[in-house]
């Protein structure tokens, strides 16, 4: 029970209105998820009060002895999880980590190639608007239009062209599995860095239901909140190479960041021993069954789905040709209180902020104790509305469906 409410009525409710909110609303974001109470505990810990600048055993600080137990525990659990030599846990978010990354292997004005922003990629992968696009030549590598699948040929003929020195993998927005050692060999012949962004699929890689890129890339980063289940916050793994490890850390303090958030890093270790448990294994195949369940009923219905289907816990959906938007269809389904963002598709005619899709992820309804008959149920009344966008009765309708399953299926139970 919050005692806030005493001190702070105003920022109270907002706190109980936006619990009320996770509680009574379906979350498709892919990027979202539930942390556990036990990450939530440790991130409202008193350790958020110390300074820790530095390393474990290498401090700017005084009185470090119980965050450096802190920070070695999530670093040698997320070395276990994903097979790596090396964890830098202390980024505070999947931007900063690669903001670190990009400056510890690179000069300023050098050319980058990662995935665009309107076929998948992330911003911080070298989109205009970014630092990425902005410090660094950014080139842009995308999908085939056809097949909405990464054509490795046509990265290979821009890596030709444009001689990178880093060549950026992963994605926010792309449903299928990555061939991690062709992006490797791409790197190898033009003598780049061969850095992976997992953020989204880190939580199906530590289940190792999706190719782990530790033993491919040069360096991989993550976030660890969104198919990880941890708190907000980013890490950066690397196999052994000490002068590639050195700068890593250097760049991370005091190269981008200042003092570490120690409560986040304990929070961090203790979703890394939430993701150590087998169980962790069951829920991240069944996010992904979920999200197959849950394309193939949109197939089903007559929706495209991008690439025809997913091999991990999102898709997206192409509306193109529709005579509604993707930002219409978002703001329908969220008068039904189910959450989606809008999202470009491949081929795209629209502007990012009006777009003509959806991206649909699973790990957060999963969190919530979704199986295959939800997600089936939930895709229904989602292909119900999407064939009446903007209508009433139509909303109303589907509200009751969701409303129904999130009272099936709270997310922590009754305040
Ligand atoms: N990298 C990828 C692939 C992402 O999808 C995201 C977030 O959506 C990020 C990095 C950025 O993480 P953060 O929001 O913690 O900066």
């Amino acid at each position: 029970r919050s005692t806030i409410a005493g001190y702070d009525p105003e920022l109270a409710a907002a706190i109980a209105d936006e619990a009320r909110r996770q509680e009574d609303h379906i979350e498709l974001i892919a990027s979202e998820n539930y942390a556990s109470p036990l990450v939530l505990e440790a991130q409202g810990s008193v350790l958020t009060n110390k300074y820790a600048e530095g390393y474990p055993g290498r401090r700017y600080y005084g009185g470090c002895e119980y965050v450096d137990v802190a920070e070695s525990l999530a670093q040698e659990r997320v070395k276990q999880l994903f097979g790596a030599d090396y964890a830098n846990v202390q980024p505070h978010s999947g931007s900063q980590a690669n903001a670190a990354v990009y400056m510890a292997l690179l000069q300023p004005g050098d050319t980058i190639l990662g995935m665009s922003l309107e076929h998948g990629g992330h911003l911080t992968h070298g989109a205009k608007v970014n630092f990425s696009g902005r410090i660094f030549n950014a080139v842009q590598y995308g999908v085939d239009e056809e097949t909405a699948l990464i054509d490795y040929d046509e990265i290979q003929r821009l890596a030709d062209e444009h001689q990178p020195k880093m060549l950026i993998g992963g994605f926010s927005a792309y449903s299928r599995e990555i061939d991690w050692a062709r992006m490797r060999e791409i790197a190898d012949s033009v003598g780049a860095w061969f850095v992976v962004d997992m953020a989204h699929v880190a939580g199906l890689v530590a289940a190792g239901i999706y190719p782990n890129p530790v033993p491919h890339a040069h360096v991989v980063m993550s976030t660890t909140h969104k198919t990880l289940r941890g708190p907000r916050g980013g890490i950066i793994l690397a196999q052994e190479n000490e002068d590639v490890t050195k700068r890593l850390n250097s760049l991370v303090f005091p190269g981008t960041q200042g003092g570490p958030l120690m409560h986040v890093i304990a929070a961090k270790a203790v979703a890394f021993k939430e993701a150590l448990d087998p169980s962790f294994a069951d829920y991240q195949r069944l996010v992904v069954d979920n999200a197959r369940a849950m394309a193939d009923t949109l197939v089903q219905r007559g929706y495209k789905v991008v690439s025809g289907g997913t091999d991990n816990h999102l898709f997206l959906v192409d509306l193109i040709g529709r005579d509604y938007t993707g930002k219409d269809a978002e703001e329908s389904l969220g008068r039904a209180n189910i959450t989606v963002n809008k999202n470009t598709v491949p081929g795209e005619p629209r502007s990012p902020f009006v777009t003509s899709g959806l991206r649909l992820g699973t790990p957060a309804v999963t969190t919530r104790g979704f199986g295959v008959e939800e997600c089936t149920e939930l895709a229904v009344t989602i292909c119900d509305l999407l064939d009446n966008v903007g209508d009433e009765a139509a909303e109303a309708r589907s509200r009751a469906v969701a409303t129904a399953l999130c009272e099936r299926h709270p997310v922590y139970g009754k305040a």
